[in-house]
């Protein structure tokens, strides 16, 4: 098979007129596209490189948000100012990614892109219902995360298209995040259950205003935990409630069995975990010191 022609967009317009070529596949830090076409699941005849694009790459607030380009390397979310402000469960998940060398070249839109059913990345812009921005011929739109998966490698992107950034707009007051990963090692793992949670508490820290569960690796995409959020929502936080709240995860997950874990096993994890992640976000979330 040819090699593919390499082509070296400097602006989003040439990446996207690129992009429409039949063939033609977006390429960032290639640390999901090589072994895909190692493995010849992919054969693309032009790749056409984002790197050099000025403008979608960093973090920066913004009036909407903190604004996330789509090259930010995951290696960037580690010690970036505005992050660890806003968002610190962004740069522990960032912590626990693949290694060093690859955190160096993965970027988070790829990780969204590629859309592997344990995209670390997904679960926290999930709980944060960050929004996807997107370019593509006929010009810009926005997506919401929880509708940009729509299967294994699948996103809602259209032919032509690509992801720029991510808006996640500044978490409330009285909110508290946490994220456990699952894998066989601690480092260079693929999560076989991931789970996020944030939460909201009122003044008095007793309710739960409102809730976000996310899971990773037990369906098809990542994906939000519905029920597990209205359970939780309007009521006074016991640990009978989070314990409801985690059996209630377990109805959106649709695991499949594979070399790295059975079905059973990953829905068991995903009611366990889910519990621990919301216990340590409600332990998280900032309570106003009474008068
Ligand atoms: C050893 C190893 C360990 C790993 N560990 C983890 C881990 O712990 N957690 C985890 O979640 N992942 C892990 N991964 C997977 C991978 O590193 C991530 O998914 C990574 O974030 C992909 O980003 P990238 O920039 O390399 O994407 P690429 O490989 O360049 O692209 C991936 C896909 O997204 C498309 N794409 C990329 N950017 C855009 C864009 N801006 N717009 C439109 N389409 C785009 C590409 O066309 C391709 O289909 C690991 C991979 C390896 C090899």
């Amino acid at each position: 098979m040819a090699e593919p022609q390499m082509l070296q967009p400097s602006t989003v317009r040439e990446a996207v007129r690129a992009l429409a070529a039949r063939g033609a596949v977006a390429m960032a830090g290639a640390t999901d596209l090589i072994p895909a076409m190692r493995k010849g699941e992919i054969r693309p005849r032009i790749l056409v490189n984002l790197k050099g694009i000025a403008g979608i790459r960093g973090v920066k607030r913004t009036r909407r948000g903190i604004w996330i380009g789509a090259l930010t390397r995951v290696a960037d979310l580690l010690d970036d100012p505005v992050i660890a402000q806003n968002l610190p469960l962004l740069a522990e998940v960032a912590a626990e990614f693949a290694s060093p060398q690859i955190r160096n070249l993965a970027t988070i839109g790829g990780n969204l892109c590629n859309a592997a059913p344990s995209a670390d990345l997904a679960l926290p812009l999930l709980v944060f219902d960050a929004t996807a921005e997107v370019r593509g011929r006929s010009g810009k739109r926005e997506i919401a995360t929880s509708d940009f998966f729509r299967g294994v490698n699948r996103t809602a992107l259209r032919r032509g298209e690509i992801l720029t950034g991510l808006l996640v707009p500044r978490p409330r007051v009285r909110t508290g995040a946490a994220h456990l990963k699952l894998g066989v090692r601690k480092a260079m793992d693929l999560a076989f259950v991931g789970i996020a949670a944030a939460v909201q508490v009122s003044s008095d820290g007793k309710k739960c205003r409102r809730a976000r569960v996310a899971l990773g690796s037990v369906a098809p995409t990542p994906r939000r935990a519905a029920k597990a959020e209205a359970v939780l929502e309007g009521q006074v936080v016991t640990s009978q409630l989070i314990d409801e709240a985690a059996e209630a995860a377990v109805s959106a997950a649709r695991p499949v069995s594979d070399l790295r874990a059975s079905a059973d096993y990953r829905r068991e994890m995903t009611r366990v975990l889910t519990g621990r992640a919301l216990r340590e976000a409600f332990r998280r979330a900032p309570q106003e010191r009474p008068r």
